[in-house]
């Protein structure tokens, strides 16, 4: 591993200031950033520890205000957190890990696509203009929808799905963002995850209130095996209902389609079909678009019984 400073920062004004140099990386609970530091695919000159940053949960008249350093396993155990969220936050990782990982940390953690982890193998996330191997390779668990040619991978948190369902907003050290808008398509620059800039810090993150019917369901390879092949959050609403896709694509995936057509009166089948018409599967992925037609029409069947 190559040597590095570190840093522990007491509040995100001294966070973002420690992270004025170059090859600065903010540290969550670290289970997904040392790994990949050992692994030799993070090399960051110096490290700031975020985990003394104040971890509130506070009310708030948009919702409830998460603090980005509220451990994972503290954010499900919350009572006055939406049970799709919670769910959500339950279904990922192991509860060892879900104790020590951040928010923050979760909305930042990356692919799990094998190239990506493997420093002996062409990757344009990791090393842009290398190739992307995956595409002829093992893309077999990769994304289905809004792809490039310069990146297949899936976003891995279980929990940014339900935020997208849930119409979060994530505050920075500069700005508000909503969820929705948070990570990136791949396109062509496949090593930005999302669209924060260099320094740049997840402080904090609001979920609206609501008490609606929802599901979050995830559908893994095998029990053993911590990330979503697909998974859906469906929300009912007043007026429709709020579906994301998890598992399919570079970022949590919000289902326009299906939701504007069930506003239109179609059916379960024909507004997952409508979604998933955009799908374009690889060699070895296509069976996906069938699990997230079937995930999409169980889960509003069984909310609406
Ligand atoms: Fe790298 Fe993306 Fe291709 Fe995986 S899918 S090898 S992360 S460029």
């Amino acid at each position: 591993m190559r040597p590095f400073e570190y840093e522990r920062a007491t509040d995100a004004d001294g966070a973002v200031a420690l992270a004025d140099a170059p090859e600065t990386m903010f540290l969550g609970g670290g289970t997904n950033l040392v790994d990949l530091m050992r692994l030799g695919v993070e090399r960051p000159a110096r490290l700031v520890d975020v985990t003394r940053l104040p971890a509130t949960i506070e009310e708030t008249e948009q919702g409830l205000r998460i603090g980005a350093s509220v451990r994972n396993s503290d954010l499900a155990n919350d009572g006055r957190v939406p049970t799709l969220l919670a769910d959500a936050l339950n279904a990922g990782a192991s509860p060892q890990l879900r104790n020590l990982a951040t928010v923050g940390g979760n909305l930042l953690q990356r692919t799990r696509c094998p190239y990506f982890q493997d420093v002996t193998k062409a990757c344009n996330k990791r090393r842009p203009g290398s190739g992307c191997p995956a595409r002829e390779g093992d893309h077999r668990n990769l994304a289905i929808l809004g792809h490039s040619p310069s990146c297949v991978a899936t976003h891995p948190s279980d929990m940014a799905v339900a935020l997208v369902a849930l119409g979060a907003e994530v505050h920075t050290s500069t700005r508000t963002i909503s969820m929705l808008k948070l990570h990136r398509l791949p396109d062509d620059a496949p090593e930005r995850d999302t669209v924060l800039e260099p320094g740049e810090l997840i402080t904090a993150i609001t979920v609206p209130w609501h008490d609606d019917r929802s599901a979050y369901v995830k559908v893994r390879e095998r029990a053993s095996f911590s990330f979503a092949v697909v998974s859906v959050a469906v929300r009912a609403l007043a007026d429709g209902w709020a579906i994301a896709l998890g598992g399919v694509a570079h970022a949590p995936w919000r289902a326009y389609a299906a939701e504007e057509a069930l506003r239109d009166g179609a059916s379960f089948a024909d507004a997952a079909d409508a979604e998933l018409s955009a799908a374009e599967p690889l060699r070895e992925n296509a069976y996906k678009v069938e699990l997230a037609r079937n995930l999409i029409v169980s889960t509003l069947e069984e909310l609406s019984a």
